[in-house]
């Protein structure tokens, strides 16, 4: 099945089949959070969108490095150019710490997100910070090649100059005479020879914090240039994916491109794949906006435009049945009809393993399960696949309701189908299950099973101990009592 996904691919502008370099090898970047502030629910659809592909293409049997960096320095308060201060410089300022005690704050902070909304750890996280010596060499080889040059202590890449051979445009699909006329001139641009050249070292004033010697004198690196130094470090010269949001297109990786390009001679990756925004009222989520909240408000409800709070799962399901390249407007509404879906979902699926079997079948599995493929293949599409899950969830509470058979061998693909795709891909899992009052209620329940053994009634007591079994915990008497343990 693996060979049939077809990804979008933002270069071409068009879905096209996915043809790794190296298969089974996969190489992904992802560009990963500033870490100045906590990471708002925009931040995090993007990262649940990668996950969601990580999760398939190791589903489909790829081997995939997924490289997702921190930003720890270097970023810039005018995301697009090169003015304002270090982003995380300024907010240790503020608070009157190291930048080094608020990378540390808001990159468990971060971690901690991911983990409780069900995204897997990259396989490798690297920091700028950790990489200014690839850093450094990156911006000698684009200097020797005649693509920047220094001004007083920085190091500005040519755009103007670049163009003339390559296509500085290439992601956005605007040439460069577009670009020209309708960029805004923007701050630092004094020492540039041309109004779209970017800086790739800037020197650092006295009072600037984090900063490192170089050939060109004390300063720190542009923005743009650690996610080419770290993807070519562990992903090298060209790989298969890099990603991010949609709106990191017309500069952030823009401007990666032509660096690479200006120092490897090729475009780093053959697929660019971009996610949407997700907007509340129609415009795009940003803490710049003021119209962006965090995770736990929404898991809590303590923000005034909820109504309520929603699991970190509901957030997830949520997230995941809007398809990536679309927009997704956050709103009461649309996270209720969530919760009441996700619920419906795994009710169902906690049926599952209590499904009897019987000698014949109503139903065949396998076309179901071509067809949660199919959604995938067809550039991970999870709104599809959920509506597909919606079927398989009526198939089973038919069986479980007795109005529908099902063969042994179509209940084990059903079971596999909801396996692989609710837990493994969509990284769904059943949140009653993490409850803390679970050992309290087995053990209320091994009580009472053993009450019904001491009154010599077998038949409850077995009932119980089958029951259990067939959820999956398995009963043991012993001196010390009857120990339950989940199988
Ligand atoms: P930042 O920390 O600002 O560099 O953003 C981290 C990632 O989140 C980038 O890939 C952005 O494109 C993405 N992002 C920022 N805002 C949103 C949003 N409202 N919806 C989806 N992704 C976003
Ligand atoms: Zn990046």
């Amino acid at each position: 099945m693996k060979q049939n996904l077809f990804v979008y691919n933002t270069l071409t502008r068009k879905k096209e089949e996915f043809k790794p370099l190296n298969a089974p090898h996969v190489g992904m970047y992802v560009c990963g959070p500033t870490v100045y502030s906590d990471v708002h629910l925009g931040n995090c659809r993007t990262y649940i969108s990668f996950d969601l592909m990580f999760r398939y293409l190791t589903a489909i049997g790829y081997k995939v490095r997924y490289v997702r960096n921190v930003t720890d320095a270097g970023h810039l308060e005018g995301d697009a150019g090169d003015e304002g201060e270090d982003k995380i410089s300024k907010k240790a300022k503020i608070a009157q710490l190291e930048p080094m005690e608020i990378v540390q704050k808001y990159t468990v902070g971060f971690h901690d997100v991911m983990q409780i909304l069900n995204t897997l750890p990259p396989s490798i996280e690297p920091t700028a910070t950790g990489h200014i010596i690839e850093q450094i060499e990156m911006v000698k080889l684009i200097l020797e090649n005649g693509y920047a040059y220094e001004v007083d202590g920085s190091v500005y890449f040519d755009v103007e100059k670049y163009n003339k051979t390559k296509n500085y445009g290439i992601l956005s699909g605007r040439n460069l005479e577009d670009l020209l006329n309708n960029t805004r001139t923007l701050g630092g641009q004094q020492e540039k020879h041309g109004k779209l050249d970017f800086a790739l070292w800037i020197k650092a004033k006295p009072e600037h914090l984090m900063k490192w010697p170089s050939p060109w004198g004390v300063g720190f690196p542009g923005w743009h240039l650690e996610c080419s130094a770290m993807s070519q470090k562990y992903l090298g010269d060209q790989f298969d994916i890099h990603g991010g949001g949609l709106d990191l297109v017309p500069t952030h990786h823009t401007n990666e491109i032509a660096q690479h390009v200006a120092c490897c001679g090729k475009n780093p990756a053959n697929y660019w794949v971009h996610t949407n925004m997700l907007t509340v009222n129609g415009q795009k989520m940003s803490k710049s906006l003021g119209n962006s909240f965090l995770p736990h408000e929404l898991f809590s409800g303590e923000n005034s435009i909820l109504n309520k709070g929603y699991s970190p799962m509901t957030v997830r399901f949520f997230m995941l049945q809007a398809h990536y390249r679309s927009t997704l407007d956050f709103g009461n509404e649309a996270m209720e009809a969530s919760e009441k879906g996700f619920k419906r979902l795994m009710n169902a699926y906690a049926l599952l393993d209590g499904l009897k079997a019987s000698n014949s079948t109503e139903i065949e599995i396998e076309p179901l399960m071509a067809r949660c493929y199919a959604a995938m293949n067809d550039d991970f599409n999870s709104p599809v696949l959920i509506a597909e899950l919606f079927e398989a969830s009526r198939i089973i509470n038919s069986v479980h309701d007795g109005k529908m058979k099902i063969d042994a061998a179509n209940l084990e693909l059903l079971k596999t189908l909801m396996h692989t795709f609710v837990e493994d891909i969509l990284g769904l899992k059943d949140e009653q299950a993490d409850n803390d009052d679970l050992p309290k209620i087995l053990n209320l329940i091994v009580s009472l099973r053993n009450e019904a053994k001491s009154n010599k009634d077998y038949a409850t007591s077995d009932k119980i101990r089958e029951g259990l079994s067939q959820i999956g915990f398995q009963l043991k008497d012993s001196k010390e009592g009857t120990l339950w343990s989940k199988s």
